[in-house]
């Protein structure tokens, strides 16, 4: 029984992903299930200079999200490349058909993948969030 509203991961730096991790998630960090996640997965990722994901993949039923932290890449989405940098965001529908690779031959390509059932999200920001009357403390 969980007597917590919250759980919480240190993964430490991004540019230690690598190292911390192993074959065949080598780089990427899941967090569904140390947090105890259930509508979404998330992963934390590092992907090496001139690295590349060896294969494409696409999804059932899950959208995801990929926001750049760091770094210079490609998504390729069916046949589409998208150059992307940090900050940039793309959603993909489930049948897009994905892979990625890091373009610098210096950097790292850091991101984080947020992946949840398309059209599961009923309720967000201001029709979701309930703002309290009592005084923030510290
Ligand atoms: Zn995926």
């Amino acid at each position: 029984m969980q007597d917590r509203n919250y759980t919480m991961v240190q993964a430490g730096l991004f540019e230690k992903l690598l190292s911390v991790t192993e074959a065949p998630s080598k780089g990427k960090l899941f967090l569904k299930e140390p947090l105890g996640l259930t509508s979404m997965e998330v992963s934390l990722n590092q992907l090496p200079p001139g690295g590349e994901v060896p294969f494409y993949h696409k999804h059932k039923e899950n959208e995801e999200l990929y926001v750049f932290i760091r770094g210079q890449g490609q998504v390729q989405v069916d046949s589409d490349i998208l150059e992307v940098t940090e900050g940039s965001s793309v959603r993909i529908a489930p049948q897009g058909v994905r892979t990625l690779r890091n373009t610098s031959e210096t950097e790292d390509l850091c991101f984080i993948v947020i992946q949840a059932k398309e059209h599961s999200l009923t309720q967000w920001v201001m029709t979701d969030g309930i703002i309290l009357e009592e005084p923030v403390k510290w």
